[in-house]
């Protein structure tokens, strides 16, 4: 049994307006074992976001199979689905997700205040995250009164408080700049040499060669996938662009 197992995963979006189809995700399959960083890497338009919440239990699947830990995500009951996802995942956006009107700290413990831990179990898991994060000089601050790339280490600390089994991460670059990028891929990689278990879906190249595995979808399908091996970053990074080079002309 694999940690996360996608099964023949399939989704379809039906349109309000005129009642048109969109098929997100046309087939879907794919495993990821325990501690493993893996990226997802597509178009957009290509259905990264779809997949990523599907297996968030954001969005239900219109067909296929979920598996974390052998549980099957895609049955479970709506009442089970807010608790099983603050206990089991935590979730990185592209555009931070935070609470406005709380400061940095609420926002990081949100997920264990919603779960009903006291305030200094809270402050105990949050201190060190937060320290490892460079973010714990900023606690009091808000949302606004912060950068972009000290709103994304917030909401990975927010991620990381419920010591998750897996971390999903849409495009979570996407809005930072070249220096807070490359401080959250390195943070990334330390968790993951902890033994954090990582699925990233990016149209960057710099973020994804930071990644062991990488796979390319398209049109709804995953038709590639690369593994790091023995290769350093910088090596994966022309390996990423060669192979997008070639997938796009072999499209044509
Ligand atoms: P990506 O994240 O790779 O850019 P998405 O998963 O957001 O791609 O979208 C995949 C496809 O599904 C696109 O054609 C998009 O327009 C469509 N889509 C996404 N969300 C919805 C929705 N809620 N309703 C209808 N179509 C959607
Ligand atoms: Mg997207």
């Amino acid at each position: 049994m694999s940690f996360l197992e996608i099964k023949e995963l399939k989704k379809v979006y039906f349109t309000r307006v005129g009642g048109n189809q969109v098929t997100a995700l046309k087939n879907i399959d794919f495993t990821v074992e325990e501690g493993e960083y893996t990226a997802i890497m597509g178009e957009s338009g290509s259905g990264k976001t779809t997949l990523l919440n599907t297996i968030a239990l954001l969005d239900q699947p219109t067909e296929g199979k979920i598996l974390l830990k052998g549980k099957d995500l895609a049955s479970m009951k709506d009442k089970e689905i807010a608790s099983f996802r603050r206990n089991h995942l935590g979730y990185v956006f592209q555009d931070f997700n935070l609470l406005d009107t709380f400061t940095l700290e609420d926002n990081i413990m949100l997920p264990l205040v919603l779960a009903g831990e006291e305030y200094q179990n809270m402050r105990n898991k949050m201190i060190p995250i937060a320290e490892t994060l460079s973010i714990d000089h900023l606690l009091e601050k808000y949302p606004y009164e912060v950068s972009g790339g000290e709103k994304q280490r917030a909401a990975v600390a927010r991620a990381m408080i419920t010591n998750p089994d897996l971390i999903l991460a849409d495009e979570p670059t996407g809005a930072l700049d070249s220096h807070s990028t490359d401080e959250l891929l390195k943070y990334f990689s330390e968790i993951n040499d902890k033994g954090q278990t990582l699925l990233m879906v990016t149209h960057s190249v710099k973020a994804a060669s930071f990644a062991k595995r990488i796979l390319f979808i398209q049109d709804g399908k995953i038709f590639h996938q690369l593994y790091k091996g023995e290769r350093t970053q910088k090596e994966m990074y022309e390996e990423i662009s060669h192979t997008l080079t070639m997938l796009t002309k072999g499209a044509k």
